[in-house]
């Protein structure tokens, strides 16, 4: 089992943490082969587009990111949204969180929060604009652990 978490921060260091050590084609060629969650700055990383202002990344997810959306770190919130397929609703904290304002039709939404999509999958990549860590249920962690445990499905063919 192996898989990849790419933590919340700030997606602007990241990039010029990834440069500097020389790891940002390392990590894309790991995206092709490997499960990977990004969380926050880290689904930033993944999308294909970042928005407002043009950012580099992985481009290994097909969606748009709008960088800071729901305002400032004062703006920053618990909310509590929902869990595609189930009745219990989720917890998700928002921080200074980016929101995912396309999605391309190989994108599966798994949560939503005021409408939009807060945690997608599109095959062995999932992202998150919240911080699963940051609270008490599990369930995200769950689901991360069994994409990780099953690696990447190949078709029969
Ligand atoms: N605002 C950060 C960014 O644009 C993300 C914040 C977070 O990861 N909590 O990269």
């Amino acid at each position: 089992m192996s898989g990849l978490v790419i933590p919340g921060g700030e997606s602007t260091a990241f990039l010029k943490l990834l440069s500097r050590a020389d790891m940002f084609e390392a990590i894309k060629r790991f995206c092709a082969v490997k499960p990977v969650f990004g969380t926050c700055a880290g689904c930033i990383l993944l999308a294909k587009n970042v928005l407002p202002a043009r950012q580099e990344s992985l481009a290994v997810l097909d969606i748009d990111v709008q960088r800071n959306a729901y305002g400032r770190q004062t703006d920053s919130r618990v909310a509590v949204g929902e869990y595609v397929g189930s009745e219990i609703p989720l917890e998700m904290v928002l921080i200074r969180a980016p929101m995912i304002v396309r999605t391309g039709p190989d994108v599966e939404i798994l949560a939503r929060y005021l409408g939009a999509p807060t945690l997608v999958r599109q095959r062995n990549i999932l992202a998150a604009t919240f911080h699963p860590e940051l609270s008490t249920d599990r369930r995200i962690h769950r689901f991360f652990y069994t994409m990780a445990c099953q690696g990447i499905q190949r078709s029969a063919s």
